[in-house]
């Protein structure tokens, strides 16, 4: 490879570099898109031109399929969707490294690192270092992708011996791993392969479907490092960045989303969390609790005669798609001279970032939009907390109950504001599947109905 394909490669890495900096601020995120965009368009153009290519039509057929189907899910996609088409596509990097890996290992001297039967031990690590992340990459993502649809139960299915029953299998592929570096042996390769596969569904059919956000940014870690190895045996260097750049964001995601709600990934992997529902509603005692509801005309008036509003969005109103209507109706109060500000809790939704994409698309501006340590001392001395489809980023029992499966996971403190309204549609619980005793309390008023159209009949009383 001449230095010109170097000096492009590196370009791209820049800034693809760029693009992660730019993502991690809603203020940045679209000018993070567009060096992502830049970056890519190098990085295959400039693969396109390299001399080992000696035909293009197999390869433009191919990008111009996936092409078609890659902009036809974006344009169709929801919000609430987005983790199981990421869970989806992580499976493809995971089926493309071993793809690559076994054509290296079939047909060597195509690919210039030797011929096949003496190739160096390094290749041969690499490969299967591809080939095995990238299997269970594949088969965990797809077991993702299942769970999250709605394909498949999302209860963690186990069984007696099961930790015992992965452990023995982890250790026989590092041994056919071992015994394949020795020898080159294609039959080897083959079952060090399927057994990765199995590996990589044994591991995920357990995990709550609750769970699997989390999972799907740690399966995202491992087709980043799947890539990385395959830039290896490619003798790729972007590949080998950008794969280690997919490979460590995604990291540093779980890791952030684990310490959001105060797990760690041990237990998020051999956890079980939020498989089982409490009834909400009743108390430990089994007896009925009584609630305060109220219609949207009680809460227009309860809003306009406050001087200070907090929202606080969550997964309820990703799923009514109710951002333009909040929007709508924080707009209507402050032109009454009412003070409206957002709170986001870092996990609220069902991603990183899911209520800012949201409110964002709104038009919600970005200087009214606050970071859980930034407003949580602001409840105190707020009129009304306006809670609309959330539940577990609200739920006190993360301070008071050290039994509580969220117990010690941040919660934004709106107990603490004159009065609290509570959008959603039942008395059910979140994701968490556990009560929130918020919901009894005197300041609170629950506010059934699903949250667009509750909002938008609070704009309508308000414009009244
Ligand atoms: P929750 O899931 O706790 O609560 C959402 C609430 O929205 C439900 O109680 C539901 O009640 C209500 N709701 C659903 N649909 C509607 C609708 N159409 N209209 C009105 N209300 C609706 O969400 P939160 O955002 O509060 O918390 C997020 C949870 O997800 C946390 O437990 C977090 O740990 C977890 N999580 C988040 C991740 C992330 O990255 N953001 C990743 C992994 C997990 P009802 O059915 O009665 O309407």
């Amino acid at each position: 490879m001449s230095s010109g394909f170097y000096l492009l490669y590196l370009a791209a890495s820049v800034l693809f570099i760029l693009a992660l900096k730019g993502l991690s601020s809603p203020e940045t995120a679209r000018r993070g898109n567009l060096y992502g965009i830049c970056g890519m368009a190098i990085a295959i153009v400039t693969t396109l031109a390299l001399p080992q290519i000696n035909s293009y039509a197999l390869i433009l057929f191919g990008l111009m399929i996936g092409g078609i189907i890659g902009a036809v899910i974006a344009r169709r996609i929801q919000m609430t969707a987005m983790p199981q088409l990421v869970a989806a596509f992580h499976s493809l990097v995971g089926l493309s490294a071993v793809l690559i890996a076994a054509s290296a290992l079939w047909a060597p001297e195509s690919y210039g690192i030797g011929i096949s039967g003496h190739l160096h031990v390094g290749r041969l690590v690499e490969m299967s270092l591809g080939a095995v992340i990238g299997a269970i990459t594949f088969s965990g993502s797809v077991i993702a992708f299942a769970k999250l649809q709605g394909i498949m139960s999302g209860k963690p299915l186990r069984f007696r011996g099961q930790h015992i029953a992965n452990a023995a299998c982890g250790a026989a592929i590092f041994l056919l791993l071992l015994a394949f570096c020795a020898s080159e042996s294609k039959t080897i390769f083959a079952l060090m392969t399927l057994l990765s596969f199995a590996i990589g569904f044994a591991l995920i059919v357990p995990i709550g479907g609750a769970d699997m956000p989390v999972v799907v940014s740690m399966l995202n870690s491992y087709s980043g490092w799947a890539a990385s190895g395959i830039g290896f045996t490619l003798s790729n260097p972007l590949l080998i960045i950008t794969g280690a750049l997919v490979g460590s964001s995604g990291a540093i995601l779980s890791y952030i989303m684990c310490k959001a709600m105060n797990r760690s990934i041990i237990n998020v992997i051999f956890g079980g969390f939020g498989s089982e529902s409490a009834g909400a509603g009743v108390s430990a005692g089994g007896e009925e609790r009584p609630v305060k509801s109220g219609s949207a005309e009680d809460a227009a008036f309860i809003l306009k005669n406050a001087s200070s509003v907090i929202i606080v969005p969550g997964y309820g109103m990703a799923v009514a798609q109710a951002q333009h209507a909040v929007r709508e109706m924080a707009q209507e109060l402050e032109k009454e001279g009412i003070s409206v500000k957002f709170a986001i809790h870092p996990v609220a939704g069902r991603m990183p970032g899911h209520m800012n994409v949201l409110l964002a698309e709104a038009n919600v501006p970005y200087d009214s939009v606050f970071e859980l340590e930034q407003i949580n001392n602001a409840f105190a001395s707020t009129d009304v907390a306006y809670v609309i489809g959330a539940n577990d980023i609200t739920n006190p029992a993360a301070k008071d109950n050290p039994q509580s499966p969220i117990y010690g996971m941040p919660v934004l403190d709106v107990a603490a504001a004159r009065t609290v309204i509570f959008v959603k549609r039942s008395m059910a619980a979140g994701y968490a599947g556990i009560e929130n005793d918020l919901f009894h309390r005197d300041n609170t008023m629950m506010l059934f109905g699903d949250a667009k159209k509750v909002t938008e009949e609070i704009v309508k009383a308000l414009k009244h």
